[in-house]
């Protein structure tokens, strides 16, 4: 427990994959004049460095949103969701540079309005990162509009729903450092459509070769499909690197080349947007065996 550190995979593909979506899904929510409520269960330090020690050991954002940002120029058309989320990110950075990288707490509270009330609930239980994300948040001086507690964001999701205003999207994102997460996951969002059927919901997963990251998707369809709520899935892989194989005597070193994001009660808008995205997305980030992307949808 506790040996995951975000600031290692900042920007990954995963990163780019899950914050596309989550902004996507953000600027269609606060187009309604009611407020809205941001939970993010698993929320992290909130800022990363690019160019620090945890990101440059991993060199994982320089098969993420570096690259992206590298690609841009060469893209004739690119995606309104991509130019979108690459804007929104590099609005945290001095003009020109990318050394710093938002999480998801920094990308939602950007889009949130103060005029309507809109509110970000924020849970992170790692002793540094919960300190961390306290001290970035302050310095935005949100106010009430930003709180953060370091608790267990599975059991805390119980406590913030139904929000009052009756709309809010919920951001379920942990580490999956213990395989229990997966089947807290399915249970949580079992207890909080129970609790607030209408609220869109964005699971974020692994896919990696373990059985419960293979079955979660399966499970997560079943669940909304059981509440006769709409979902979205969309999967992206960037595929192993053509160096994967390893030299004799050597263990393979790929890392996690792909990740899921499921959402129950998805804007409308967010599918078309990622079937413009993802394609070209794929095309720049893309590297080598088992690459592509998925997005399919139901329920409702
Ligand atoms: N949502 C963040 C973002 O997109 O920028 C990244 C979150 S990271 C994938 C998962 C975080 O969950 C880690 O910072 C970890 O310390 C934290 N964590 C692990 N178990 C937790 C729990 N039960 N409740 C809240 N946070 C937890």
């Amino acid at each position: 427990m506790f040996s995951y550190r975000h600031a290692f995979h900042a920007g990954n593909h995963a990163d780019v994959l899950k914050h596309l979506v989550l902004v996507a899904a953000l600027r269609h929510l606060t187009q309604k004049e009611t407020a809205l409520w941001v939970v993010d269960t698993h929320a992290g330090a909130g800022l990363y460095r690019l160019d620090g020690d945890y990101a440059g050991t991993s060199g994982e954002a320089a098969e993420g949103i570096l690259k992206l940002v590298a690609a841009l120029p060469g893209l004739a058309e690119p995606a309104p969701a991509l130019t979108d989320y690459l804007d929104r990110v590099h609005s945290f950075n001095r003009e020109g540079s990318w050394r710093i990288y938002p999480g998801s707490p920094f990308l939602a509270q950007a889009l949130l309005r103060q005029e309507v009330r809109d509110k970000l609930k924020l849970f992170e239980l790692h002793p540094t990162d919960s300190k961390s994300l306290a001290a970035n948040i302050a310095q935005l001086g949100a106010g009430r509009q930003v709180s953060v507690a370091r608790e267990d964001g599975f059991e805390a999701l119980k406590s913030v729903l139904p929000p009052p205003s009756r709309r809010a999207l919920v951001l379920i994102d942990p580490s999956y450092e213990i395989k229990s997460d997966y089947a807290k996951v399915h249970a949580v969002l079992r207890d909080a459509l129970q609790r607030f059927a209408t609220g869109t919901y964005a699971v974020w997963y692994p896919i990696i070769p373990r059985p419960e990251a293979h079955e979660l998707p399966r499970k997560l369809k079943t669940l909304a499909n059981s509440f006769r709520k709409p979902w979205l899935h969309a999967t992206f892989s960037i595929g192993q690197p053509d160096d994967a194989a390893p030299a004799p005597g050597e263990e393979r070193r790929t890392g996690m080349a792909a990740s899921g994001m499921f959402l129950v009660n998805p804007p409308h808008t967010l599918k078309p947007a990622l079937q413009a995205a993802l394609p070209q997305l794929l095309d720049v980030l893309g590297r080598g065996r088992g690459k592509g992307q998925l997005i399919e949808s139901g329920g409702g």
